[in-house]
């Protein structure tokens, strides 16, 4: 009798599950290695499921065990430490194995998809084909034409056809007689001795201090604290050249709207190497090409969003995130992992550096730099000639404003203009404004589906929920006292573009915010008409915060800096005080010095004061030591359990249920606490109730433990089924 094999598989299912079945039926056991994909019947489906253990007993009897059907894969499809990555991040954010593993994998991968690249079409002859006698085929003068062109040439691809005016009647025609036939080849660039493409810049003496810090081999993470423009990229550069003369892959993660062409295009010109990007942009083939051509080490730098951190490396080198505070690199529903942290985790694995890069770092990353988890990097200058922009702290409490702007802001907007250069005015509300007021009796337009206001847009006229995307025409009357008196309430970018036309009427007034980008190539255009370097200027959202480079912009203004100052989130004053730093860092990036205008209803307020007239730091330290007051993140770790439903109850017994549960496992005490459950920040969101139960623990270990108790316990529970519930480890967002 020969011992039996039973394959445990994880499948992308919301179970947190793994679900055992029989080898294919053409397969022996040696085939068969965890991290291989097969195709599996799963009810009336067939799903793509990864192999987590190949063993010899089931818990299920074996007659009701399926066979898989196919085996996809030769090989693992992942290097060994991208899938423990994998593994460990699904542990660790409490996230179903199946569902992580395929979050990590590109799309076709998903699907079933071989994973190599799609090479191009070459047809050539078969060997009926070579057999052929001269002169053959003398009734179809095309296809005469390009048999002899095969017997010349061996091969031929689309572009060569298209060349010899062949078409592809005459193509099909031999195929279908089967004397030629087609075949697939990747091109492989020949690699340039020479990495580089041009001359990197001398280096100050503080990037040269960082780049020498930076170790090359061996784990280690460093924090490169720099001001925009004090030269972290070109840190990042050297940095990477280092690893490329060793023959190693660079992995660099950045924001989502960091990603932009200029990036990209400036890796490019640096390194003879290729480049590859990942990202949301690119269609599912060109993703995978690049995760193959990143697998196989043939791309040798790698620019990518969150989820590239999960981008296999045949020889690793170095990793680096950039703008490491920027949320984006957390993942906010289904599997709820950050990629930077889990960069630490695969640096340490690999035994290789990271660079986490920001002009605002995280309190996470600053509180770990302090206590030395982190080497601490500081360029506290601009780089090249850039100055550091000065500051007007504007208190806009007793000023009478023109659709958000005072008279000062608008002057020096036109002494900015006079000047020939460009103007950036901030504002991270889109729409015209964020709600319509009746002046009669005080309604306001609200969600019928959430606990918030309309936002009020121009083009096109209507009203629209920023939260659940529901959309309605504008009233003529007030609906509760039917009188015509309805008003704009605030400002959103267009309202501020309508104020800046009106205000600067020969001037052209950009506006760049999630609305007047939606087209394919909008943001492209608006990027190209603000370098072309007229005087102009842009209005818009957190969009043309991050990772832009406008060497004309001079005078940056931030209408209302206060948003964020007073959230309920914790986070909120953190956030607020990066995105402000952001903006006001496209400020005179290049040789012309920049201002910036903060217009503001809290000159006072102590945060504000800070931030403004003393910086980052010490702000940051402000807040670091209200948090360790607090006991919250980073001085604790923490989880939020949410729970939502149309039936506000059940999500509220549900999280109850989950913390009487949890106080079994884990009586509150210094170790462990529990708060709520507590009504979200926005109780209804699309007709649906939210809770939240918060757990904090003095230790990770001590909030993993209960958590991988709880998770699934809370699964089989009945109400599960009635609400829509998840696990946020690390929360960044606690909406
Ligand atoms: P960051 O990434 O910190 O925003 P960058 O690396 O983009 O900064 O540098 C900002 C500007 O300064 C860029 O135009 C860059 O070319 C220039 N720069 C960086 N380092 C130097 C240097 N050592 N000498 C001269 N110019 C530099
Ligand atoms: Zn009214
Ligand atoms: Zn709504």
């Amino acid at each position: 009798m020969t011992a039996l094999t039973v394959l445990e598989i994880a499948l992308p299912t919301p179970l947190r599950r793994r679900f055992d079945y029989l080898p294919p039926a053409d397969t022996v056991p040696e085939q068969l290695q965890p991290g291989q994909r097969v195709r599996v019947p799963f009810g009336p489906q067939r799903l793509v499921g990864l192999i987590l253990r190949v063993k010899a007993t089931s818990d299920i009897p074996l007659s009701q065990l399926r066979a898989a059907e196919a085996l996809l894969d030769a090989e693992p499809l992942m290097p060994e430490d991208v899938w423990q990555l994998c593994l460990w991040a699904a542990d660790y954010y409490q996230h179903p194995i199946g569902d992580a593993l395929h979050t990590a994998l590109p799309a076709l991968l998903r699907q079933g998809e071989a994973a190599r690249e799609k090479g191009e079409k070459y047809w050539r002859l078969t060997t009926e084909g070579k057999g052929l006698p001269e002169g053959a085929l003398k009734r179809a003068p095309r296809q005469a034409e390009l048999l002899a062109a095969l017997q010349q040439r061996g091969q031929l691809n689309r572009a060569d056809l298209t060349l010899l005016g062949i078409g592809s009647p005459a193509v099909k025609a031999l195929a279908d007689k089967q004397l030629i036939e087609s075949t697939e080849q990747v091109f492989t660039p020949e690699e340039s001795p020479e990495i580089l493409g041009e001359s990197p810049l001398p280096l100050n003496a503080e990037q040269q201090t960082a780049l020498n810090q930076i170790p090359i081999g061996g784990f280690h993470i460093s924090l490169l604290d720099g001001a925009t423009g004090s030269g972290k990229t070109e840190v990042y550069l050297q940095a990477i050249a280092r690893v490329l003369a060793r023959g190693q892959q660079a992995l660099v993660l950045v924001p989502e709207i960091g990603l932009t062409p200029q990036t990209l295009s400036r890796f490019q010109r640096r390194f003879r190497c290729t480049v590859v990007a990942l990202h949301s942009g690119m269609n599912d083939r060109e993703r995978l090409d690049a995760w193959v051509q990143a697998r196989d080490g043939r791309a040798r730098i790698i620019i990518g969003t969150r989820s590239a951190i999960f981008t296999p490396l045949a020889n690793p080198g170095i990793l680096i995130v950039d703008e490491e505070h920027d949320s984006s690199f957390k993942q906010q529903d289904g599997f709820r992992y950050s990629a930077r942290d889990l960069a630490a985790l695969r640096a340490r694995r690999l035994n290789i550096p990271l660079i986490l890069g920001s002009a605002t770092p995280a309190l996470e990353s600053l509180h770990n730099a302090r206590t030395g988890r982190y080497q601490y990097l500081r360029l506290a200058h601009r780089a090249g000639q850039a100055q550091a922009p000065t500051v007007h702290l504007q208190d806009i409490r007793r000023q009478p404003l023109d659709s958000g702007f005072s008279e000062e802001t608008i002057g020096r907007i036109r002494r900015t203009l006079d000047r020939g250069n460009q103007v950036l005015v901030f504002l991270n509300r889109r729409g015209y404004a964020p709600t319509l007021e009746c002046t009669e009796c005080g309604w306001l337009a609200e969600c019928h589906h959430c606990d918030t206001r309309m936002t009020l847009h121009q083009s096109p006229r209507h009203l629209h929920c920023h939260h659940c995307d529901h959309q309605r025409a504008v009233p003529r009357y007030c609906p509760s006292c039917h009188s015509t008196r309805l008003q704009p309430v605030g400002q959103g970018t267009e309202r501020s573009e309508e104020a800046l036309t009106r205000h600067f009427p020969g001037t052209r007034v950009l506006r760049v915010d999630r609305d007047s980008t939606r087209q394919k190539h909008a943001f492209h255009e608006l990027l190209t008409e603000i370098h072309s370097g007229e005087p102009c200027i842009l209005v818009g959202t957190q969009m043309l915060a991050k990772g832009h480079h406008f060497p004309d912009v001079t005078l940056v203004v931030i209408l209302d800096a206060d948003a964020g100052l007073f959230s309920t989130d914790f986070r909120g004053p953190e956030k607020m005080g990066q995105l402000l730093l952001q903006v006001a860092g496209r400020a005179g990036r290049a040789e012309k010095p920049g201002e910036v205008i903060l217009q503001t209803h809290h000159r006072d307020h102590p945060l504000v004061r800070t931030l403004m007239e003393r910086g980052y730091h010490p702000f940051a330290e402000m807040i670091l030591s209200e948090r360790r007051l607090t006991q919250l993140p980073p001085f604790r770790q923490m989880a939020l359990i949410r729970a939502e439903s149309k039936r506000p109850e059940n999500a509220v017994a549900f999280l109850r249920h989950v913390r009487q549960l949890a106080e079994q496992y884990h009586p509150a005490n210094h170790e462990l606490g529990y708060l709520g459950p507590l009504p979200a920040m926005l109780e209804k969101r699309g007709d649906r109730f939210r809770y939240q139960l918060q757990v904090n623990a003095a230790q990770r270990k001590t909030l993993h433990g209960l958590l991988s108790r709880l998770a699934p316990e809370l699964e089989q529970h009945p109400l599960a089924k009635r609400t829509r519930w998840s696990i946020d480890v690390d929360p960044q967002d606690m909406s």
